[in-house]
């Protein structure tokens, strides 16, 4: 009996020291978020399998109708702005894809990336990470969010025509962040709009993200420094570069913008750009640093 009491006595304190270990330990930093490494893989090699994706092939159709499955299945109501692009090889018929998770407050974090793949005449590019990627991550981050507590309500947006479909000039190119921008002045719904976050090439497996330089401050001080905070230093390195992407027709509207993107990338627009160049890794990466970024940009 004595000796019963005695093991009680010791299991009582080991609960209760463990219990104030756990409450002493306030400021543990969350270091991981729900997004799906897993997930994010399949959705990435199956987007890929579809082969290459320009805007206005059935390839870019199919993958659609996947996003739309998956985004239905997690419980979104995806819904599809459809327009017809003036290009330099006549009209294409481009869609943009468009679902909310409504937050307290009906005004906007845009989380954004493209669908559509360069077309070539000569090679096979199947976009691993040059429109593979951007899709893939944006349907997990989609999933990812289910229980996620934000004053802002999130919309993600899949645009079609990013690329160009001769030459990137200002007028053959991010067609449908364009074509969002101007729906958005039309119906008067640009200020609603707190920030753009675009990701674009996160799949390279040497992940290296630097700081997009016409990007608006505040949001690159907050997910570099979530970044730093989870040890990704390296994959988030304190360095600029100046790149022209869906984030600029947002940024000349006045709409605070940052663009995520992989450049150092020698697989970009070749035929090398398949899925053993790129990893789900880094996909998880670039989620769990956006996903702990998401309280503090809601919060700014
Ligand atoms: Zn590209």
């Amino acid at each position: 009996m004595t000796k019963f009491l005695s093991l009680l006595a010791i299991g009582l304190v080991l609960i209760a020291a463990l219990a104030f270990g756990l409450q002493q330990n306030p400021t543990t930093v969350q270091r991981t978020s729900p997004f799906s490494e897993q997930r994010a893989g399949t959705d990435l090699q199956t987007i890929v399998g579809f082969g290459p994706r320009p805007a206005g092939s059935d390839a870019i159709a199919k993958t659609r109708t996947y996003i739309v499955m998956e985004l239905e299945k997690a419980g979104l109501k995806p819904q599809f702005d459809e327009f017809d692009a003036r290009t330099p090889r006549g009209y294409k018929h481009m869609v943009n894809i468009h679902a909310t998770r409504p937050g307290s407050k009906p005004s906007v974090i845009a989380i954004t990336g493209h669908y559509d793949t360069k077309v070539f005449d000569n090679i096979r590019f199947v976009g691993a990470s040059d429109g593979g990627s951007s899709a893939a991550w944006l349907l997990e981050f989609a999933r990812c969010t289910k229980d996620l507590k934000l004053d802002n309500t999130l919309e993600f947006i899949f645009y079609d025509g990013e690329e160009a479909v001769v030459e990137w000039t200002d007028d053959d190119s991010v067609y449908g962040s364009r074509r969002d921008v101007d729906v958005r002045v039309r119906n008067r719904s640009l200020n609603n709009l707190k920030a753009m976050i675009l990701v674009d090439m996160i799949g390279d497996k040497n992940l290296n993200i630097k700081k997009e330089s016409q990007s608006t401050r505040w949001l690159k001080d907050i997910i570099w420094g979530t970044a730093l905070s989870l040890g990704y230093g390296k994959e988030f390195p304190n360095e600029e570069q100046e790149i022209s992407d869906d984030h600029i027709p947002y940024l000349k509207a006045g709409v605070p913008s940052v663009d995520l993107i992989d450049f150092d990338y020698p697989a970009w627009h070749t035929a090398a750009d398949t899925l053993d160049k790129v990893s789900a890794h880094s996909l998880k990466i670039v989620g769990d640093v956006v996903y702990l970024s998401l309280p503090a940009i809601d919060k700014h």
